[in-house]
């Protein structure tokens, strides 16, 4: 362990255990309107006496399977976060999207939707990793895009920016954390082949989505391209997308 993770974790505050609740119902009761349920749900169904959804979930109290409604999730979430002795990062983090909810707010004059919240902190985290040349972060945050799209059923979109991904990973993204020391980055390139990859999980992502699309291997290859050439002028990356796309290709249409 290092001498700074060591010091965080001496001076760290105690978990609070005593601030765990029982939240939810052990019972196969509706948490909305309290209706006895034939059975107990495994997870996320409609009540068939209110019509509200129970939600399934862990409690940290006592480990037990609970039904809970919509507004208790994050209070379940909360309760795992004091659990883990991270309560002060998830009220800081809790804190950034109530302020990014305001601000969109207001600029829209409307609530913005759960989705366009994260989208626009999303966009955020983006220029900050591109501003410090954290490559490896970048990717990471464009791949919860990807997630956020497809989930959307913007699958198109989605596609794209998985395979920007997979061009990324290929190209070995590093985080670099800001530096500008030329000697520092001769060592640890933002950029190298020796840590390039490429995520099962992606490719079958990928695979999914051409299939239904049905979309032909030349289209996907045009729409990579599209996407390789731009990264490869913005970013310099060592990999070209002719390369990139070879290796893609043999996982993706194999
Ligand atoms: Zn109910």
């Amino acid at each position: 362990m290092g001498f700074l993770s060591w010091i965080r974790k001496a001076f760290s505050k105690p978990k609070q255990l005593s601030r765990l609740e029982k939240i939810g119902n052990v019972e196969a009761v509706c948490p909305s309107c309290n209706v006895a349920l034939e059975q107990k749900p495994k997870r996320k169904k409609k009540c068939p006496g209110c019509g509200n959804f129970i939600y399934v979930r862990t409690r940290p109290i006592d480990n037990k399977k609970v039904l809970i409604t919509e507004a208790q999730i994050d209070l379940i979430e909360e309760q795992w976060a004091i659990y883990h002795g991270t309560h002060d990062e998830y009220l800081a983090q809790k804190w950034i999207v109530e302020q990014e909810k305001a601000e969109l707010a207001e600029r829209l004059g409307v609530p913005p939707a759960e989705n366009d919240v994260q989208w626009s902190l999303l966009n955020k985290q983006l220029i900050e990793h591109s501003k410090l040349g954290n490559w490896g972060l970048y990717r990471n945050t464009r791949f919860e895009m990807a997630e956020i799209l497809r989930k959307e059923g913007k699958l198109k979109q989605a596609l794209l920016t998985y395979l920007e991904v997979c061009y990324l990973d290929l190209n070995g993204p590093n985080n670099t954390g800001g530096t500008t020391n030329a000697e520092i980055l001769k060592d640890y390139p933002p950029f190298s082949a020796d840590s390039a990859f490429l995520a099962p999980g992606i490719i079958e992502r990928i695979v999914r989505i051409i299939k239904k699309l049905q979309i032909e291997p030349i289209d996907v290859r045009n729409m990579f391209n599209e996407i390789a050439v731009t990264q490869q002028a913005n970013l310099k990356l060592p990999i070209s997308p002719e390369q990139a796309w070879n290796q893609l290709e043999a996982q993706t249409f194999k």
